[in-house]
């Protein structure tokens, strides 16, 4: 059996649990365990065969057990049972259907039907109606659904805010290393990891399983647990051995693809020992992502960050006035910031009308001479209107000393107008940065249509950047969205687009998401000091 046919087999019986409502995290660990195996560089059955599976990164003593079975007699007895019920092809179906998994297994007997095909055509023929209990409401709620079910479903995984400060917490308890993918930065994660050394494993376990954040531990052995939280998110601590720690570490902290072309890892306590023995350079996490044995660029760190250049006062939507926001920047260090506050067509929120944009502009002069040498600018996020006119005069906007053009509304545009409102936009000599160019809100609102590629062709014309929105459920332009706009030579903005004081601390996930992109220093407008920023050459 080679690795793909055990990952198949692994994921099928991971839909199947999932199906019959088995508990979500041994379903999601077995689709890890696959996603793994199938990325192993060795055989994965040689290893079950000589009892060192659980050398593979997620791979507990329940899953060892379950691969054995499969390994030796070619089967998983409980999966070829929940076969016979249920033909794995309907199980992607049953999530769609919005009835609960026991209602859709309950569905498939009394219409006599097996696969995902079979449930369509006796959704088509109008046979669902003949199942007690479903009334044609509940029919017509399912003959939508699976008009719906060739859209792509976002994956879930929690925003990376969010699990910086579950596994943060972890590790603060547990003096351990945050890895999986909140050590890369991604910008929703779905593997939780913590690695700590333990000269004495059982202690840290024990320790781990009665963290308040822990409700409960699903899986554990000697040197390791999954834990699952309030939020029902599973959290796994690997207890090293201390002279294994970097092993540890770097095996849970790469994507799977990016591990898989390590191995063979050689035992060591830290990651540079690791690395050293592989005669490779130390590799920054977050380009931890693909294979890479390459050198890595310097890239851009949090301490080259001179000012931020997006952040809303009680003018709009922020809860800070001007020059609270403005203190809280001087405190981390910056040299400057831009008050960028709405304009009247976001809708949603206040919006600055001409005259309130200048009496913005007093209010900033007093701050200036406050916080002298800091310095405040007067900045605005301008609304692109639909027809890509920006929504405040030219004279205002020329008054300006940074002005970020946004499309708040609209962002379904088809891609040819959508491009074409936003190019207009860049055009006008006002506008120094386009804000969240894609739109999206992570695992709730896809990216919209508009054409990167155009668009860093009139980015680069114009000499306009394009913002690494900091926002959590933003970040955008995405990591690979920032790698192309570099290719391309454009330069970026990293910002927070802080919304209070403790938005400015966002500016670690812009940042990081640059640094996913293999930003450099050089290519990030406000690494530069303020002269640079007033007048850009
Ligand atoms: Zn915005
Ligand atoms: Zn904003």
């Amino acid at each position: 059996m080679d690795n793909a046919q055990i990952a198949d087999r692994l994921e099928a019986f991971a839909s199947l649990l999932e199906l019959v409502d088995g508990n979500p995290y041994t379903v999601r660990a077995y689709r890890r365990a696959a996603e793994t195996i199938r990325a192993a560089a060795v055989p994965v059955a040689e290893l079950v065969s000589s009892g060192r599976a659980r050398e593979l990164r997620g791979i507990g003593p329940g899953i060892e057990a379950r691969l054995r079975e499969l390994v030796e007699t070619g089967s998983i007895a409980e999966l070829t049972e929940l076969e016979r019920e249920v033909a794995p092809d309907l199980v992607g179906l049953g999530r769609y259907l919005g009835l609960g998994a026991k209602r859709s297994v309950e569905l498939a007997r009394a219409l006599g039907i097996r696969t995902a095909d079979e449930l369509r055509e006796a959704a088509s023929a109008g046979r669902l109606r003949a199942v007690p209990g479903i009334g044609p409401k509940t029919e017509a709620r399912l003959l939508e659904a699976l008009a719906r079910e060739a859209e792509p479903r976002p994956r879930q995984g929690l925003l990376l805010g969010r699990a910086r400060e579950l596994v943060g917490g972890v590790v603060a308890a547990l003096d351990g290393e945050a890895a999986g993918d909140v050590r890369r930065w991604r910008d929703s994660c779905e593997f939780l990891a913590v690695v700590c050394a333990a000269p004495d494993p059982r202690a840290v376990v024990a320790r781990f399983g009665e963290l308040p954040q822990i409700v409960a531990l699903v899986e554990q052995s000697e040197r390791d647990a999954v834990g699952v939280t309030v939020e029902g998110v599973p959290i796994e601590l690997i207890a090293a051995e201390p002279e294994r720690f970097g092993t540890e570490l770097v095996r849970a902290t790469g994507s799977p693809a990016y591990v898989a072309a390590l191995e063979p890892l050689p035992d060591a306590p830290d990651e540079e020992a690791v690395y050293r023995a592989l005669d490779l350079p130390w590799c920054p996490p977050e380009l931890r992502e693909q294979p890479f044995r390459g050198e890595p660029p310097a890239l851009l760190e949090l301490e080259d960050i001179r000012g931020d250049l997006h952040c809303h006062t009680t003018w709009s939507d922020g809860r800070a006035s001007v020059e609270e926001m403005a203190r809280a920047a001087r405190q981390r260090g910056y040299d400057y910031l831009a008050i960028c506050d709405h304009t009247p067509a976001v809708g949603a929120v206040r919006g600055l009308t001409p005259a309130e944009v200048r009496r913005q502009a007093e209010e900033i002069a007093v701050a200036n001479e406050l916080l002298a040498p800091f310095r405040i600018l007067r900045g605005i996020e301008c609304d692109i209107l639909p027809d890509g006119r920006l929504d405040l005069p030219d004279d205002v906007l020329a008054e300006l000393e940074w002005v970020q053009a946004s499309v708040h509304g609209g962002q379904r545009m088809p891609g040819p107008e959508m491009t074409k409102r936003v190019e207009e936009a860049l055009r006008t000599p006002y506008v120094r940065c386009l804000s969240h160019p894609k739109g999206r809100y992570i695992n709730r609102r896809p990216e919209n249509a508009l054409d990167l590629e155009r668009i860093f062709e009139v980015a680069l014309e114009e000499g306009v950047a394009l913002e690494v929105n900091g926002l959590p459920d933003r970040l955008d332009l995405s990591g690979e969205h920032v790698r192309d706009a570099l290719r391309a030579g454009v330069q970026i903005v990293c910002s927070t687009d802080a919304h209070s004081l403790r938005g400015l601390e966002n500016m670690a996930l812009s940042v990081a998401t640059a640094r996913r992109g293999w930003a450099t220093a050089a290519a990030v407008v406000n690494t530069r000091p303020l002269d640079a920023i007033l007048h850009p050459s």
